[in-house]
């Protein structure tokens, strides 16, 4: 038995080997799990489930597919892909899970989530996710036509790759004070996310008990997941 957690796949039509892999890897390694999490940033980006072109089908048609077969799959919202709404889970047969979800992994509570609240030194980012959650800004975004939605999709895609590129490694990164904070209100020993595409297991002591916040890496070159055995072995690998 074991479940898989992956992120950050970023998929694209601009990325088809990518796309190729994933779709290869929900027939072969997924299908051996009893579950797959996928914790956001599955896309690269999501304007709306009426986006209905070839390349969205494509995907949705294969996780339907999965899900029909008996392969349960969760899926978060990442910073890229948080309008994934009803019709795209209803579509899919996936569920959606809330932005912090804490999962018994065969007998260990582990804390998921996407990962960009973590980083709380880049507060222009926090500020920008604060506004486009809330429900209303959602809405009027939505009532746009597709055609306008996509070129502001691109607009705030370029806006952000320019903001991003001027800071430092450390804002980029989780702050450890915040990755404490919510451990400790969820009170778990492990916690799991993306995001940062720093794909890592990282220990540390808190409270006299060994924690880990494990990274899951992104799909560049090749793709990459965390897999849990019910013995308690917990594996990065590479999806090729
Ligand atoms: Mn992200």
């Amino acid at each position: 038995m074991t479940i898989i957690f992956i992120s950050d796949l970023h998929l694209d039509e601009q990325r088809p080997d990518i796309t190729e892999l994933f779709l290869r890897f929900l027939k072969t390694e997924a299908k051996q799990a009893s579950a797959l999490y996928i914790l956001g940033d599955f896309f690269e980006a999501w304007i709306g489930d009426d986006d209905l072109s070839p390349f969205n089908q494509t995907i949705i048609s294969a996780l339907k597919n999965a899900t029909q077969q008996g392969l349960p799959i969760y899926m978060m919202h990442g910073n890229r892909d948080f309008l994934l709404g009803k019709n795209f889970f209803k579509q899919t047969g996936c569920v959606l899970l809330p932005d912090e979800y804490v999962l018994d992994i065969y007998g260990s509570p582990t804390l998921l989530l996407h990962g960009d609240t973590l980083c709380t030194t880049d507060t222009a980012y926090l500020k920008f996710r604060k506004k486009s959650r809330n429900w209303l800004m959602q809405k009027l975004f939505l009532l746009k036509s597709l055609q306008a939605r996509l070129l502001l999709a691109k607009k705030y895609r370029d806006a952000s790759k320019a903001h991003t590129s001027t800071l430092s490694d450390n804002i980029m990164d989780v702050t450890q004070a915040e990755v404490i904070r919510v451990m400790q209100k969820y009170q778990v020993q492990h916690l799991i996310h993306g995001h940062t595409h720093r794909e890592a297991v990282h220990e540390f002591q808190l409270d006299n008990v060994l924690r880990t916040r494990t990274v899951l890496g992104a799909w560049h070159e090749r793709g990459s997941a965390l897999i849990c055995d019910e013995f308690g072995n917990k594996r990065l690998v590479e999806i090729v």
